[in-house]
């Protein structure tokens, strides 16, 4: 029997393990949580302490790992595979590393080129779930030269059933073709029940009319689930996500347009991002279901957007939008506090006060006082006010009278322009009144010595009369008049959500509820905060796909997110 060594024991890399000691192979297992490990023992394997150990110690090499990122962390360095592969080929013992993970074509190119020469490579990822892999059944598609994939058939051969497709990295190819197809059949059948549904067919129907597609087989067989709104874990969707990821990346590596294939993955990252990607890949199915508001199963209400006992609300495109509620905000925020939820809203508009946000909130019906309302004006002289170099400071201020007051009520003078050498700060909001004279009071005070700060540095604000000059505009002239840069303490910058979350003192488990990927979501991420996107405001679902900064879940409404919380 041969020494095989299994590195990567999750769902996958177990059950290959647990099949080849029932075939009385010598096994060799590392796993990076060692509490995988002992079952395999238990039932007859070797443990390795690194895998440059089961690479030194074995004739055939299975890796099953989730990912490249994966596969690097247990190739590399002086405990990784290749240290172990250096190890076994000058004690002049071979070595075939049999790579089993999905990591596509480029992902087999970076192995082989990590690996010591010498050392024997295939690829041989697997169609198949836990299901197949438990029974033995799994299609294996291997690539490589033909004499290395006959060596191995007979370890590969208890797994399932091998296919020798070409050359190194084919196998990984032929993987990604069938993941494209999988998940594209999905994305159609969930489309084409959410179809069905809009139009006002019943499900017996829609499956009547599957039933004689080319969807046939898999609607019969997803039926069930759907029906039940429950996807048992079998292969995870992040893991799909990652698949239908290598995909994308491999077609544009080759220059061909797949138009359907990134259409599905989009479905898939909606689906992680609504907090499925533990759960079955077919969870997508739900996903697409409730998006199209046509769910019977109630799988998006889901547990992340649950406990937590502080909220920080964005008012402008989450609680209204140019000064009308959106839908079901008020009755969102009511349920919020009926649950015991404290809300802060916090927004970076610096012309108006807390006291008159917090009359606006009134009017349209969620009462509030100003201490349930952060301006980034009220941030600002808050930092001020924690600062004691500024107790009684000098301050010339460039924006609104709200600002001025709030700079006031921190404790420090309010200056006129004509006694600008005599401010010991500079501060900045956007306002409409700015002026030359402004412009030359606030150069000098810096020139002076003067620390600057501002409320925030966006350009622009939207108005139903369209783009009007904000904060960062009046800064930039200040800027670049004196040569000062300013200290930021508006959204996104992370000191705006500290100070909000002293508001909310006494909270174990803040969120942040935004519609602006920049201001509230990186903001509440550089903060180390839950986030949660709503649809309802500036940003559209279309973008989350290049966004560099993902929120933890992306809802239709702050309502969703009240929905999320009652349910907890
Ligand atoms: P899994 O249950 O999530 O197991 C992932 C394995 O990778 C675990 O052993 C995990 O170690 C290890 N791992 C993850 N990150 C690591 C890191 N940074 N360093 C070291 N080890 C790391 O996944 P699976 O379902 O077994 O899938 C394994 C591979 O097979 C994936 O590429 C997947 O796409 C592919 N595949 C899966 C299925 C399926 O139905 N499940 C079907 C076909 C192909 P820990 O135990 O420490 O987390």
């Amino acid at each position: 029997m041969t020494a095989v060594g299994v590195i990567g024991l999750g769902g996958m890399g177990s059950r290959i393990a647990r099949r080849l000691i029932d075939a009385g192979h010598e096994i060799v297992v590392w796993n990076r949580s060692p509490q995988r490990v002992a079952p395999l023992v238990d039932l007859g394997a070797d443990a390795a302490a690194t895998p440059a150990q089961v690479a030194s110690r074995v004739e055939i090499l299975i890796t099953m790992v989730a990912d490249l990122r994966a596969l690097r962390s247990v190739t590399e360095g002086p405990d990784g595979i290749a240290a172990g592969a250096s190890a076994r080929a000058s004690a002049g013992a071979s070595l075939t590393v049999v790579e089993m993970s999905t990591i596509g074509p480029a992902g087999i190119a970076w192995l082989a080129a990590a690996l010591p020469p010498g050392t024997n490579l295939l690829d041989a990822p697997v169609l198949g779930s836990i299901g197949e892999a438990d029974a033995g059944s799994l299609r294996i598609y291997a690539g490589g030269p033909g004499a290395l994939v006959e060596r191995v058939q007979p370890v590969l051969s208890e797994l399932g059933c091998v296919s020798h497709v070409g050359a190194l990295g084919a196998g990984a190819a032929c993987k990604l073709v069938a993941n494209a197809t999988l998940f594209a059949t999905l994305a159609s059948l969930g489309e084409a029940l959410a179809l069905a549904r809009a139009l006002g067919l019943s499900d017996e129907a829609a499956y009547e009319v599957l039933a004689a597609t080319p969807l046939a087989a898999q609607a019969d067989r997803r039926r069930d689930a759907i029906a039940a709104g429950e996807y048992p874990p079998r292969f995870p969707l992040a893991l799909a996500r990652k698949d239908a990821d290598l995909v994308s990346d491999a077609a544009a590596t080759a220059h061909v347009e797949l138009r359907v294939a990134n259409a599905a993955r989009a479905w898939l990252a909606d689906a992680e991002r609504a907090g499925h990607g533990e759960r079955d890949y077919t969870a997508v199915l739900g996903t697409i279901l409730a998006r199209s508001g046509h769910t019977t199963a109630p799988l998006e209400v889901v547990a992340l957007q649950a406990g937590y006992d502080g909220v920080i609300v964005d008012l402008d495109g989450v609680v209204w939008l140019s000064g009308r509620p959106i839908d079901g905000a008020v009755e969102a925020i009511a349920a919020l506090r009926a649950g015991g939820t404290r809300i802060l809203f916090l927004t970076n508009d610096p012309q108006s006060s807390r006291v008159e946000q917090a009359g606006r909130l009134t009017a349209v019906g969620i009462p509030a006082t100003e201490a349930d309302v952060l301006t980034s004006a009220a941030a600002l002289a808050r930092m001020l006010a924690a600062q004691e170099r500024f107790a009684g400071s000098g301050a010339l201020v460039v924006g609104s009278a709200a600002l001025a007051d709030e700079i006031r009520q921190a404790g420090l003078r309010v200056l006129a322009p004509p006694m600008a050498l005599q401010a010991e700060v500079v501060v900045v909001g956007g306002h409409e009144g700015f002026s030359y004279a402004d412009l030359r009071a606030a150069t000098a005070a810096l020139g002076n010595g003067a620390a600057l700060f501002a409320t925030g540095r966006d350009a622009v604000f939207p108005t139903s009369d369209g783009l009007r000059p904000a904060t960062g505009a009046i800064l930039a002239a200040i800027e670049v008049a004196s040569g000062v840069t300013a200290t930021i303490v508006g959204k996104p910058e992370p000191l705006v959500f500290e100070i909000a979350c002293e508001s909310l003192a006494g909270c174990k488990r803040i969120a942040v509820v935004g519609d602006h990927l920049d201001a509230d979501i990186s903001g509440a991420k550089r903060a180390g905060l839950d986030a949660f996107l709503v649809l309802t405001g500036a940003t559209s679902r279309d973008e989350l796909d290049w966004a560099a900064v993902q929120p933890d879940q992306v809802l239709a409404s702050l309502a969703e997110f009240a929905a999320g919380q009652r349910a907890s």
